[in-house]
């Protein structure tokens, strides 16, 4: 079992914030090719935001309820909202708890989750983060963070071959086939960021 507290909260942004910054330039010529340029630049200038901000104590709650706002207010593009709102919804669903369990953290993945669909709209198979997002968590049901981070990236490589039906890409056509999904490559970082975390 995995112990989600603020220590493992701290880790996971500071993780996630370095991972996004070595992988930004790939992260922008992959939108390159389907969008605007600019989704390793999003992310970067939002998890610099997420890391300057965080504050020195609270539970995990409200530790990633300080990153979702950070992300929210410096992120532009489609992608701060939606990891905003997945990590304030991941948020909410545990505001008292000052260490989380699997479970807990596995629901509040499940609650980020639906924030991403009602926030973005989209499904599985729209060639967007969610094809990440929800193989991941189909992972985590039965294994461990490391099966999800794996189930990430396979679900991001997977987008090469989809036709994208949302955001950006989508008004590319056929022409967004062949190339990943750049959201999708950012969240397979966040579960590959988490995975370590917990390990
Ligand atoms: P923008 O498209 O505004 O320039 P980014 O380039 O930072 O924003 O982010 C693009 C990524 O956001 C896409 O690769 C995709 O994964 C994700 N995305 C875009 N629209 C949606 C949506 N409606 N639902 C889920 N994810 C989406
Ligand atoms: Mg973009
Ligand atoms: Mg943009």
């Amino acid at each position: 079992t995995h112990t989600f507290g603020p220590a493992q909260a701290r880790d996971f942004l500071q993780r996630y914030a370095d991972k996004i910054s070595a992988h930004a330039q790939e992260l922008t010529d992959l939108d390159a090719a389907i969008g605007d340029a600019d989704h390793g630049s999003n992310m970067q200038r939002g998890m610099q935001a997420v890391v300057a901000a965080l504050p020195a104590e609270g539970n995990p709650s409200a530790l990633l309820k300080s990153a979702a706002m950070a992300l929210i207010s410096k992120v532009g593009g489609a992608s701060g909202p939606l990891y905003g709102t997945a990590l304030l919804r991941a948020a909410s669903s545990q505001t008292d708890k000052a260490e989380w369990t699997s479970e807990d953290l596995r629901a509040a993945l499940e609650a980020a989750y639906a924030g991403l669909i009602e926030r973005g709209k989209a499904q599985v198979g729209d060639k967007t983060m969610l094809d990440a997002w929800r193989p991941a968590l189909d992972a985590l049901q039965k294994g461990t963070p490391e099966a999800a981070a794996t189930a990430a990236r396979a679900g991001s490589d997977a987008t090469k071959a989809m036709l994208a039906k949302k955001g950006r890409a989508s008004y590319l056509g056929e022409r967004s086939v062949g190339h990943l999904d750049p959201g999708s490559v950012s969240s397979a970082l966040l579960f590959e960021a988490l995975a370590e975390a917990l390990a």
